[in-house]
């Protein structure tokens, strides 16, 4: 499948740009700079599907690709979160685009929520896993970066994430461990994208 066509498909400023929901769909969140468009882009294994950087225009954007040719399901790679200068209104905007995208769509099966291995999970974070858990849509966490940290501060970073999604409901238990420049985790987020999406 993630050798198969995919493709661009269409970018959602707002809700009511969304694309007829015709497959399942898988989402990818993450605070800006986590690594996100290196992991589309390493679980597609293409250069460039997603963009690598921050387009100032297209942050606020749910960017979907379509996986195979007939569609066999969907990528949304949500806006990044988590901008040091970012405006309240911006903030604000982002959140009811992210909430009513959570809460109004039915063909979302998981939400994949990225986590630098250097820093762990930050409140911002833990504002989105409680709108999944509000929203009632499974997620599951993927640390991403592993080759910058040791070992040992990597086992730290996983056992506070861990104890973190033990008190949200909607978390998978477990975690994917990834590095998009080692390629270290790709096969086992693939397998977990696969299963979301019931293939
Ligand atoms: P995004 O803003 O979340 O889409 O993040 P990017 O994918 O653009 O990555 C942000 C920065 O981190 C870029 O300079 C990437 O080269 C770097 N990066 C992303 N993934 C990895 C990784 O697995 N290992 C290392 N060492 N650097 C990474």
């Amino acid at each position: 499948i993630f050798s198969g066509p995919i493709s661009f498909l269409k970018s959602a400023p707002q809700l009511q740009f969304l694309p007829p929901a015709k497959a399942p769909e898988i989402a990818f969140a993450g605070r800006s700079n986590v690594g996100k468009s290196s992991l589309i882009n390493a679980l597609t294994n293409r250069n460039g599907l997603a963009r690598t950087s921050n387009t100032p225009g297209r942050t606020q954007e749910l960017n979907f690709f379509d996986v195979g040719d007939p569609l066999i399901f969907r990528i949304c790679d949500m806006p990044g979160y988590g901008f040091a200068k970012a405006p309240p209104k911006v903030v604000q905007k982002w959140r009811y685009l992210i909430n009513d995208y959570l809460r109004g769509r039915a063909v979302l099966k998981r939400v994949f929520v990225l986590i630098d291995s250097r820093h762990g999970i930050k409140p911002v974070d833990e504002e989105i896993m409680e709108m999944l858990d509000k929203a009632a849509v499974s997620y599951h966490i993927v640390m991403t970066k592993a080759d910058k940290v040791k070992q040992e501060a990597l086992a730290a970073t996983v056992a506070q994430v861990a104890e973190i999604a033990k008190k949200h409901p909607a978390a998978h238990p477990e975690m994917i461990i990834t590095s998009s420049e080692k390629k270290d985790g790709i096969d086992a987020l693939r397998m977990a994208v696969l299963d979301a999406v019931q293939l």
